[in-house]
């Protein structure tokens, strides 16, 4: 019987995460911060208006980097310790006193952007040559050059910083502080719901009266939050708008993209391809899900469910190391000692608690090892989870070792192939010890329902709905519920036509991802495994030189592009190309699915 979840003091801690190698006691962490606020000034007095040639560009770059890196565990100390527990007091009162003291530091050190921009190209390129751990940062302020504005408007802004970003606030404060679930009922029975519950265990539960009652539930509270909800997020839409014009970008999505550097024909490429080339696909495989669980119809409460939920394996943390293990050791020596420590130094936070963040993320300070955040349900899939988190530990890890601090962070573009590469790893090994025909369809099917429909189907369609958004932003209008709820039923009902009908609350799925306070988010991570799907098949194909290759990405950090990055990997992600075969993967899988399923089936007929 599912329960509603504790209080976070009450978590045993081996299930928690170890934030001390981060910052050891409140005293630490307060002195600590007080200290930097007093670098920062001398810093500004030291260099404000002294950042004249290229000798004084090394030297200020070499200075703000370290200033940087100092700065790194405080805030990742005042978000983490918020993230698992966003109900806790202090927790919440020291991260927006952090992001208050992070908008003052900020707005002392604009100068730096700006004198450096203020400076002729020469200069700056003399510079890189000097020292050349700085080109790409160079580059990047060579590239926004033109987008720079008065060195008092960018003090303004970087003092406002705090005020821009509060609308990501807002929303996970009304989501996960003010949005209380009242418990709902089913065949008879009262059960508990929040966020966590739902999307962990309802969408996924077998029986269509309790899935369906708690769909219907946990719709109708996001109905009563919905219009908060959407002026948040229209504040933060239309925030970027003006920042966009501002600066003089053509349009707002140009000015999203200008960071990934990424141009719009490989954005729109991932949006356009996948919802026309992999609609069928997807409608077929829930056709296959409607057939398989006896459903008269299928609507969208049902499309997480899973293919065969009475196979489903339940494992412990314990087991899921030597999923893990098994997986991922084709990766070689450093990255299984990674993997030994990332359990043994708790740098995972297994617990379910009340007020933790929902969903799983990895966050990877500089100078410190990665910290990841799961709410483990014990479900098998969730190896692919962890796999998935431990794949963003092991990029950042590479990274890190070999870049500095400046170099290490690649564009959004890339972020998610290191990760969904090591779902695709897990699947690779647990299809290979497969042996008989239902694990097999089990992990076929979950590659489809966790890796494919969370990347290629949640977050593309996502990133459809965002793309009209932005448009609507770009044509000077503005958003409400109501336009918010009709393009995001378009978008669903666009892709899966009439195989799935689309049920009232569905349009209200908007307001459940995080994601679009993060600009053009969504669509990285169907281009992140595109690539990922690709290498992950030479793998298979080359063995150790295809792994070698990878390696090398990873550890390139951020000093290349995602076009360089793929190509490193022997992926040329400027054509169609590797998205169609990618695509045709999945549809194969689907093919997989629906044979396993018919054998199936003629074996208990057979009986
Ligand atoms: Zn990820």
């Amino acid at each position: 019987m599912k329960k509603s979840f504790a209080p976070r003091h009450l978590i045993p801690v081996e299930q928690t995460w170890d934030l001390s190698p981060l910052i050891d006691s409140i005293e630490t962490y307060n002195a600590g911060i007080a200290q930097i606020e007093k670098e920062a000034l001398l810093f500004n007095q030291k260099y404000t208006g002294n950042i004249i040639d290229s000798s004084s560009v090394v030297q200020v770059l070499t200075d703000y980097e370290k200033l940087n890196e100092q700065f790194v565990p405080f805030g990742a100390y005042a978000s983490l310790s918020l993230e698992v527990d966003q109900t806790n007091d202090e927790a919440q009162m020291r991260a927006s006193k952090f992001s208050s003291i992070a908008s003052k530091i900020g707005s002392q050190l604009s100068f730096v952007h700006s004198d450096l921009s203020a400076l002729s190209t020469e200069i700056l390129e003399e510079a890189a040559t000097i020292a050349p751990q700085f080109e790409n940062y160079i580059k990047e302020i060579i590239k926004k050059k033109a987008h720079q504005l008065h060195p008092e408007v960018e003090k303004t802004l970087a003092a406002l910083s705090s005020s821009l970003d509060a609308p990501y606030e807002l929303y996970n404060t009304t989501k996960l502080v003010d949005m209380k679930f009242e418990n709902f009922t089913a065949n008879g029975e009262s059960f508990p719901l929040n966020y966590s519950l739902f999307e962990g265990d309802w969408e996924l539960e077998s029986d269509v009266n309790i899935r369906r009652a708690a769909f219907e539930a946990f719709s109708n509270k996001l109905r009563e939050y919905q219009h908060t909800t959407a002026k948040t997020y229209n504040t933060h839409v239309t925030t970027e708008k003006t920042l966009s014009d501002l600066r003089g970008y053509e349009s707002v999505t140009d000015y999203l993209l200008f960071d990934q550097e990424v141009d719009r024909t490989l954005y729109n490429r991932q949006i356009d391809l996948i919802t026309t080339e992999l609609a069928p696909h997807m409608r077929r495989y829930a056709k296959l899900l409607q057939k398989v669980h006896g459903l008269e119809k299928m609507t969208f409460a049902d499309l997480k469910i899973p293919l065969d939920p009475e196979f489903e394996p339940m494992i412990t943390v314990e087991e899921s190391k030597n999923y893990i293990e098994n997986a991922l050791n084709v990766m070689g020596d450093d990255y299984m000692e990674m993997i030994e420590k990332s359990y043994s130094e708790r740098w995972i936070d297994f617990a379910q608690n009340e007020g933790k963040s929902t969903g799983a993320f990895c966050s990877s300070p500089y100078g410190f090892h990665p910290y990841i955040l799961i709410s483990w349900t014990s479900r098998m899939n969730e190896v692919f989870v962890l796999a998935h988190e431990l794949g963003h530990a092991g990029h950042f890890v590479n990274a890190h070792k070999k870049q500095s601090l400046f170099n290490s962070r690649p564009s959004t573009y890339f972020i998610e192939a290191p990760s969904t590469m090591n779902e695709m790893l897990m699947a690779n090994y647990l299809l290979k010890t497969a042996e008989d025909t239902r694990f097999k369809r089990w992990v076929t099917a979950t590659i489809i329902s966790r890796t494919y429909y969370h990347n290629f189907v949640t977050h593309l369609l996502e990133a459809a709905y965002q793309r009209k958004v932005y448009d609507k932003v770009d044509a000077g209008e503005s958003v409400n519920a109501n336009v918010l709820n009709r393009l995001k039923r378009e978008v669903l009902e666009d892709f899966w036509g009439d195989a799935v009908e689309i049920t009232e609350g569905a349009e209200l799925t908007w307001m459940r991802q995080p994601h679009y306070y993060m600009g053009l988010y969504p669509y990285t991570y169907s281009a992140g495994l595109t690539i990922s799907t690709q290498v992950s098949q030479r793998i298979l194909n080359e063995g150790q030189p295809a792994v070698e290759d990878w390696l090398k990405v990873l550890q390139a950090g951020g000093t290349k592009t995602p076009v360089e990055l793929a190509q490193m990997a022997g992926v040329d992600i400027t054509t169609d190309e590797p998205l169609l075969n990618t695509i045709a993967y999945i549809g194969g899988l689907i093919d997989q699915l629906e044979v396993l399923t018919e054998e199936l089936n003629s074996v208990i007929i057979d009986k």
